[in-house]
């Protein structure tokens, strides 16, 4: 089984609009003082997984970011 994706934010891009922590809550949260979203918590299950990828997609700046895990080819 393929490794899940890591997210981040990225606290430069982010607008704190709030999007990603609707879709996300258990992964990600609301930092009202530093005006920006944390990922408390990397997905563990498909469920999280969906809603992560869902909340980068919905994300206006391309704040919240996926990257997948380095994979080496032969
Ligand atoms: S959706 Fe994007 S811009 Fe909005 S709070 Fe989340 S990371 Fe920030």
């Amino acid at each position: 089984m393929p490794e899940p994706a890591k997210y981040t934010v990225d606290d430069d891009s982010c607008i704190a609009c709030g999007l990603c922590h609707v879709r996300a809550p258990e992964n990600i949260e609301m930092d009202e003082e530093a005006m920006t979203a944390h990922v408390v918590r990397q997905p563990a299950n498909d469920e999280e997984e969906d809603a992560c990828h869902e909340a980068a997609d919905y994300c206006p700046t391309g704040g919240l970011n996926s990257a997948k895990p380095e994979t080496t080819n032969g």
